[in-house]
């Protein structure tokens, strides 16, 4: 993997406030390995094909919507690498064809395996079948969060980005905010929005980052992958109104909540906020299609 060509633009929301609100478009690195799973998989991958030659293969987890999913597919297909995803529910295996995310991994010549959810929660002895059947791969785990991961989030940080007093970023690992945080200068704050409920988060952040733990706000709108109509009026209202697209899983959940402590007055007057878009656009098609289902209001792309 090489780094990109692009320098990722900054840009202002202009808000008439006395606070300024920047975004840093990561979803633009590329089309498809968008945002942070770019960075989160670059040393493990680099580091990976410096040891392993000949017939290299990735392999890693996901749900049928999951962004990291569609990156590692389209990172092998840049890379001429074979890539293997394990995928939760065995009741899409004969009908992955109608599901985005898994239809554009295929096309990238991604093969599958579908597990229970069960057998999808005990990631270790998981793991472990694919080790022994494939001694040869690389076997990232779900969201790819492990130390080099957090290694490759320092890219998101430049000189550009020493000038803001909060840095903000989603949260579903926390392999993202734990590389803000261990690269940020000292008197910068880091707020991570979860969009997960899972109370663990915070140590495993400060575990990965080397720091103590950041604020953690809470974005999650329902739980995980939950979209809320309210969520998707915001998200509509922000592309119209700015012409940047936010995903329904992760940046329009932190960007709602950020509008949201701007107008509780959180952040003190004169602030400069940075918040990252970390992509996940993708999703926005399969989350379309379950919209549309249901007789909701769908997403602008
Ligand atoms: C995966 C993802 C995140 C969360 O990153 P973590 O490192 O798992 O916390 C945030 N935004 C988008 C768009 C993602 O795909």
């Amino acid at each position: 993997m090489k780094l990109p060509e692009i320098e990722i633009p900054i840009t202002e929301i202009p808000l008439n406030k006395n606070i300024r609100l920047f975004i840093k478009r990561e979803d633009l690195i590329h089309p498809e390995i968008s945002g942070n799973k770019y960075w989160k998989l670059f040393y493990n991958i680099n580091h990976y094909l410096d040891l392993q030659t000949s017939n290299p293969l990735l392999i890693t987890f996901g749900g049928a919507f999951s962004n990291h999913i569609s990156a590692v597919a389209a990172l092998g297909k840049s890379l001429g690498i074979k890539t293997l995803g394990i995928i939760r529910g065995e009741e899409i295996s004969n009908k992955w064809q109608q599901n985005p995310t898994l239809s554009h991994a295929q096309k990238n010549g991604m093969d599958f395996r579908f597990v229970t959810r069960t057998e999808y929660r005990d990631k270790p002895s998981l793991t472990k079948t694919f080790e022994i059947a494939f001694p040869n791969a690389l076997i990232i785990p779900e969201g790819g969060s492990n130390f080099l991961a957090v290694e490759g989030v320092k890219h998101m940080l430049d000189e550009r980005t020493k000038s803001f007093d909060y840095l903000c970023t989603a949260v579903g690992t926390g392999g993202t905010v734990a590389g803000i945080s261990k690269f940020s200068e000292k008197n910068q704050k880091i707020l991570g929005f979860k969009v997960v409920d899972d109370s663990s988060l915070g140590k495993r952040i400060s575990e990965l980052s080397g720091k103590d733990q950041i604020p953690l706000l809470d974005a999650h709108f329902g739980g995980y992958g939950k979209i809320t109509d309210e969520n998707i009026r915001f998200i509509n209202w922000f592309s119209n109104e700015f012409g940047i697209p936010l995903d329904p899983i992760y940046t329009g959940k932190m960007m709602q909540r950020i509008f949201e402590l701007m107008d509780e007055g959180f952040f003190s007057q004169g602030s400069k906020i940075l918040a990252f878009h970390t992509g996940g656009l993708q999703g926005i098609e399969g989350a379309n299609e379950m919209l549309r289902k249901q007789g909701r209001t769908l997403i602008i792309e």
